[in-house]
């Protein structure tokens, strides 16, 4: 006997997750409030944004079958490109020679996903916004086009439909349901650096470009079809350089000239996309349980973070890793221990991501552009190249690794307290190369044990 299951939301995780319930032979069907946009609009690019996928994404992928569908439409890249305000560039490795996170436009990759999807089987209900979900009797109520509304029952109900998650407002009307949610000071605003006259990229493709400067930065990550997709950063208000300040044309061109000159000079319609593009803001949210009776919240509908880190999805997608693993341990007849399983070991990871991605703000906005921070980073690789099992720098250990977020973060704290006491060493940007490895790799070692 198949349980009828329901997923919310048809966006990356929802449509992963359809994959990977659909391979354990469940009857599932996704519910989505857009239309079909790959028959609609195929050619649109929705959202812009091109994602980054790291070790995590990936390995969630290559689970599900699917690494080989996307990894055509993904560009590496090997370390960030920072641009000074002279325009002058230099290239900061990520991690080893050949490791790299992967560029790939968020619409491209939903696409594949939900074709594999429907491939395996899994039914899709466009033009489905879900309205309420009852988590006690399993009812969803969707509104449709035309006014109408419609009730479904469903045995098990995934709520995947993102920051703003439907179930998880239901969930909230319970009681002892605990959730939090913060709006950072910045937004973002997309804009675009097409290719050059002769087809080519304008910049080098296989970096992610950062312009740090300080309490705002512009990034750039390339597209398959040679142009970049940049996000400028700034705070909405109350900083010299901020979206509340920027009223018009000659103001978009003046803040460009003078703090991100080398890339005014590759955006032919900066003015006007600026002008036509949303300004988009950010939020942390956090939220438990996750499951209430037999409803589960993933993906960004459990913990939706800031974008700094590169792990929104990613993280999304492990989870997606993860319950299946639980699922072919427990069986689907035992829900409940699955969702609990769930949560329980899955919480204070997110809680990790979360809180690393809003510090690792400063560090891409500030700290890159830092020399002491760049003699930090090389001391870092150097003990990561004498010691590679001992010493793996915090970024890797999220970006290149699936080692678990809390896990991580703790040892990042650690390697963080002994980096300080490093850099406090006179002279430290001179004699980095002659320090005592193994001392230091000691501190670390005698830190953890404690
Ligand atoms: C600027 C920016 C850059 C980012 N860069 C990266 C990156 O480089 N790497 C990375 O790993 N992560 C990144 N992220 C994070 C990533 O975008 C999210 O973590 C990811 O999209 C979460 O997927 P999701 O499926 O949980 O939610 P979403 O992508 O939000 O999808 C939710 C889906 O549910 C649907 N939905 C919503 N409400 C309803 C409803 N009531 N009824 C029916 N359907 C509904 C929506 O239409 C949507 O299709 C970035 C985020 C931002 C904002």
């Amino acid at each position: 006997m198949n349980q009828p299951i329901s997923i919310l939301g048809a966006g990356l995780i929802g449509s992963l997750l359809g994959v990977y319930l659909k391979n354990r032979g469940l009857d599932v069907t996704i519910f989505e409030k857009r239309k079909d946009w790959r028959v609609s609009s195929p050619h649109s690019h929705g959202r812009s944004i091109n994602m980054a996928l790291s070790y995590r994404g990936w390995k969630a992928l290559e689970k599900a079958g699917l690494k080989d569908a996307v990894a055509p439409y993904t560009i590496p890249m090997y370390g960030r490109r920072i641009h000074d305000e002279h325009g002058t560039t230099y290239c900061q490795p990520y991690g080893k020679e050949k490791e790299a996170i992967y560029s790939i436009s968020r619409n491209t990759l939903n696409g594949i996903l939900l074709d594999a999807a429907e491939k395996s089987g899994v039914k899709l209900a466009f033009e489905h916004k879900v309205e309420n979900v009852d988590v006690h009797q399993n009812k969803i109520t969707f509104s449709l086009p035309d006014q109408e509304q419609k009730i479904q029952e469903s045995a098990i109900i995934f709520g995947a439909d993102g920051a703003f998650s439907s179930l998880r407002n239901a969930m909230q009307r319970q009681s002892r349901f605990n959730f939090k949610q913060e709006y950072i000071s910045h937004g973002y605003k997309e804009l675009t650096i097409p290719p050059t006259s002769d087809g080519e990229f304008a910049m080098d493709p296989n970096a992610l470009h950062i312009w740090p400067r300080g309490k705002f930065m512009l990034i750039a990550l390339p597209n398959t079809d040679k142009s970049f997709t940049c996000t400028l950063f700034l705070p909405f208000e109350d900083y010299k350089v901020c979206f509340d300040k920027i009223r018009d044309k000659e103001d978009v061109k003046n803040i460009f000239k003078t703090y991100f000159n080398d890339a005014y000079h590759l955006m032919p319609n900066l003015d006007q996309e600026f002008l036509d593009n949303p300004t988009s803001a950010l939020i942390n949210t956090e939220c438990y349980p996750w499951t209430v009776n037999h409803c589960l919240l993933i993906g960004d509908a459990a913990h939706a973070m800031v974008p700094f880190y590169g792990q929104g999805m990613n993280c999304g997608f492990e989870d997606c890793s993860i319950l299946d693993n639980l699922i072919g341990k427990y069986g689907t007849f035992s829900w409940d221990l699955v969702f609990e399983k769930f949560q329980k070991g899955r919480k204070p990871d997110t809680d990790a991501i979360c809180q690393l991605a809003m510090n690792n703000f400063v560090e891409m906005s500030e700290n890159v552009a830092d020399p002491r921070f760049l003699v930090r980073k090389k001391i870092e690789a150097k003990l990561h190249e004498l010691f590679p099992q001992e010493w793996v720098p915090l970024y890797s250990m999220i970006t290149f690794s699936d080692i678990k977020y809390s896990e991580a973060y703790a040892i990042g704290k650690i390697q963080d307290q002994v980096m300080e006491k490093v850099m406090k060493e006179p002279f430290i940007t001179q004699n980095w190369e002659n320090l005592d490895y193994h001392e230091i790799l000691n501190k670390v070692e005698t830190a953890k044990a404690v």
